[in-house]
């Protein structure tokens, strides 16, 4: 395992820097392609001085064809985990075609220049935004897909592509299949216990925990929750939350598992990765005042369009095949999410 080199695109970002530093404890070499169009190259300097131990970092984006093929030629990548994209719903209703670009033919440019350079063994970074409104909570990964946004859309044509191939390389008989993972992540929250790394939003952060902290901080006034109404115990909207850290540590047993049994034989398989557990907007809110012991300001405001009224994962099969279940409860990742935030009110920015 170890002197293993993966390359992590987008590992600048939230979860790719949490899965750098996870890579790099492991034993693995670590190559990070990023554009930094929603990152910080800080992180990566963060990034070694928790692990004591260094990376390389291409400023690229992926792309550009010819500066990926470089980094496979100058570089003994053996998989690749796939986290550059752009993520936020709302912006991808306002500029789809960048969504698109960016996410979908950013895919189709590695995975060709991947299988140029005959490395297929692939980690995709996919949501659970992908389910569609047939699928009933706890999600399972066989249940029907019916993205409704340009972003989740973007991510349920990526599974696609990604099935096509490897269905390809079956009818092909290949020698060398893909072996690809598309991990459905539900909602990554904390940051690494070190406090030197954490989720570092662009403007107004559009998700809960980062808006919660900044609240707390007193960056924001008043976090407004969307919808009391729902038919939830508390009628506020309940997801499945998850600590990065045990996220990223998904994507290790990954790797592992696909060059393993299960994988044998090449393949694309989607495994969701969350905890099981549903939480509410009012269970975050209570969480976070009692660990934080800071009052949290909010105020009940209508549903935000498109929202749920409740998401959470059965991971069993991540259990079964990726021998991953998560280590972190609530308590963590509201302490982590406070600890990152509280050290660094200005996120990177020093
Ligand atoms: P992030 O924005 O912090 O990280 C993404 C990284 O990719 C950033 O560093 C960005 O600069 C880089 N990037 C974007 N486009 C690029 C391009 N064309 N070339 C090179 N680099 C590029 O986001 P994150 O929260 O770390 O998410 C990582 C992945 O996980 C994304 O694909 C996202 O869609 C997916 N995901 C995230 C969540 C979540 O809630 N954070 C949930 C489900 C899935
Ligand atoms: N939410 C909220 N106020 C906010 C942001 C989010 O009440 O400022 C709620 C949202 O309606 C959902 C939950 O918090 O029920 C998680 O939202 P988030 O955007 O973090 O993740 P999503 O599951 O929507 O991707």
């Amino acid at each position: 395992m170890a002197n293993k080199t993966i390359l992590v695109t987008g590992g600048a970002g939230y979860i790719g820097s949490h899965a750098c530093v996870e890579l790099l404890e492991a034993g693995f070499q670590v190559v990070v392609v990023d554009n930094l169009v929603n990152s910080k190259a800080e992180s990566l300097a963060r990034v070694e001085k928790i692990t004591g131990k260094s990376l390389v970092f291409k400023h690229l984006d992926i792309r550009d064809k010819a500066a990926l093929q470089q980094v496979f030629a100058d570089y003994p990548i053996s998989a690749v985990i796939h986290f550059a994209g752009l993520k936020a719903v709302g912006e991808s209703c306002q500029q789809p075609l960048n969504y698109y670009h960016n996410n979908v033919y950013g895919t189709l440019v590695l995975t060709e220049v991947m299988q140029a350079a005959n490395v297929k063994q692939l980690i995709f970074s996919s949501s659970a935004t992908v389910y569609g409104a047939d699928a009933c909570n706890p999600y399972t990964e066989d249940m029907p897909l019916g993205a409704i946004n340009p972003y989740g859309r973007s991510k349920a044509m990526v599974e696609d592509i990604l099935r096509d191939l490897s269905e390809a390389d079956r009818l092909n008989q290949s020698t060398n299949p893909w072996k690809i993972a598309l991990l459905r992540y539900f909602n990554p929250i904390g940051a690494h216990s070190s406090g030197l790394i954490g989720e570092d939003p662009n403007g107004i952060p559009n998700n809960l925990l980062p808006y919660v902290s900044q609240v707390a901080i007193g960056k924001l006034a008043q976090l407004s929750v969307f919808g009391d109404d729902y038919p939830t115990p508390d009628g506020t909207g309940i997801r499945d939350y998850i600590h990065v850290v045990d996220l990223v540590k998904g994507h290790i047993k990954a790797i592992d598992t696909l060059a393993g049994e299960v994988f044998a034989q090449g393949g694309c398989k989607a495994y969701n990765l969350g905890t099981g557990q549903g939480y509410s907007v009012l269970d975050i809110v209570n969480a976070f005042e009692r660990v934080t012991g800071r009052t949290i300001n909010y105020k009940i405001a209508p549903r935000r369009a498109g929202d749920l009224a409740e998401c959470f994962a059965n991971p069993a099969l991540a259990l079964e095949e990726l021998g991953w279940q998560v280590e972190k409860g609530l308590d963590d990742m509201v302490a982590d999410t406070w600890h990152w935030q509280s050290n660094n009110p200005n996120g990177y920015e020093a």
